[in-house]
């Protein structure tokens, strides 16, 4: 045995004997600290913060002007304002939401979809608006066209406005679209709402079911849940669109603990946290959810834990003397 060797084994001697010490680690257990922080103090958590972010203020009545709209005007039964008016506070440059009487510098989709379920077309559509009508404020909606793509926005509307009146005055239909991401912008992107269904359908088949939304996310990194929701509303109505059903699974302790046994016995290896994102296991949140840590689950699994030590990794199956000694400590 070389002396290289002889030092490796020191090393894993030393981890190995810290894990039975301390089988949560330092690390693990500061996590768990934040972690049930978190969970007691929900005013200070990340969403809490974005969703406190996006609520704006509330209108003071007497300060909330409004565009040149010509009166008598008609209360807005579903909640705040007047139908067909959006109303503006000049002194704060903001706008009121309709649904929720806040002032914001825009009403964009982020609000309308989280607290109110509906896309800035149903919004117009409910309280009246014209679908070309921007839901941001006079000055807002400047500095927007000073950084804007179209410089002639304005003069363009202002003839599109008379194109229209000539219609109307001729009695012709008032024909009016939304205003959307072009199908040719989303499809660049690979958001457009069939290519969308498309990455459903295939990651569908490579879990071989359907994903819960938790395994949806964490296997696209987070990606194209967004724009589903955008499109579709909610995770459940784009399934839907697929004949599919939510599958809302509810991880128990029993099921992981399980799972990650059945994990052992075929691939004759403890599972890892990759294994979990790759799919081949529940995902990792659950774990950490129930468990302190993952070489507590697999503690309790009765497979081989990891240790660390340095760099490197190696797996490490304790005796049942020291597996009790540890689960004692956990
Ligand atoms: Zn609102």
């Amino acid at each position: 045995m070389n002396e290289q060797e002889k030092q490796r084994l020191a090393k894993n001697a030393k981890a190995r004997q810290k894990l039975i010490d301390d089988p949560i680690g330092e690390r693990a257990r500061r996590a768990l600290l934040a972690r049930n922080w978190r969970k007691n103090h929900p005013d200070t958590s990340r969403k809490f913060n974005r969703e406190r972010k996006g609520t704006g203020e509330l209108s003071d009545d007497s300060k909330v002007l409004f565009y040149g709209y010509k009166e008598p005007l008609r209360k807005f039964e579903g909640g705040f304002g007047y139908s067909g008016v959006l109303r503006y506070s000049k002194d704060k440059d903001k706008v009121e939401c309709h649904f929720c009487g806040r002032l914001f510098r825009a009403i964009n989709n982020g609000h309308l979809m989280k607290v109110h379920s509906l896309t800035a077309e149903e919004y117009k559509e409910k309280t009246g608006l014209a679908q070309t009508t921007a839901l941001v404020g006079e000055g807002t909606r400047l500095k927007l066209l000073e950084r804007g793509h179209n410089p002639n926005y304005l003069e363009e509307l202002k003839k599109a406005q008379e194109r229209r009146r000539e219609r109307i005055a001729k009695g012709l239909p008032d024909k009016q679209s939304g205003h959307k991401l072009s199908l040719e912008r989303k499809n660049q992107r690979g958001t457009c709402p069939d290519q969308l269904l498309a990455i459903i359908d295939r990651t569908i088949k490579s879990y071989g079911r359907v994903p819960t939304e938790e395994e949806f996310l964490s296997f696209h990194s987070g990606k194209y849940m967004g724009s589903i929701r955008n499109t579709y509303g909610t995770w459940t109505n784009a399934l839907a669109k697929l004949n599919q059903r939510p599958n809302n699974v509810k991880y128990t302790p029993e099921y992981l603990i399980e799972e990650m046994q059945n994990f052992y016995s075929v691939h004759k290896r403890t599972p890892r946290y990759s294994d979990m994102e790759r799919g081949l296991l529940p995902p990792a949140a659950p774990y950490y959810a129930r468990f302190k840590h993952l070489n507590d689950a697999r503690l309790r699994a009765g497979i081989p834990l990891i240790i660390r030590y340095g760099r490197k990794s190696e797996e490490w199956m304790p005796t049942p003397n020291e597996r009790t000694k540890m689960l004692s400590k956990i």
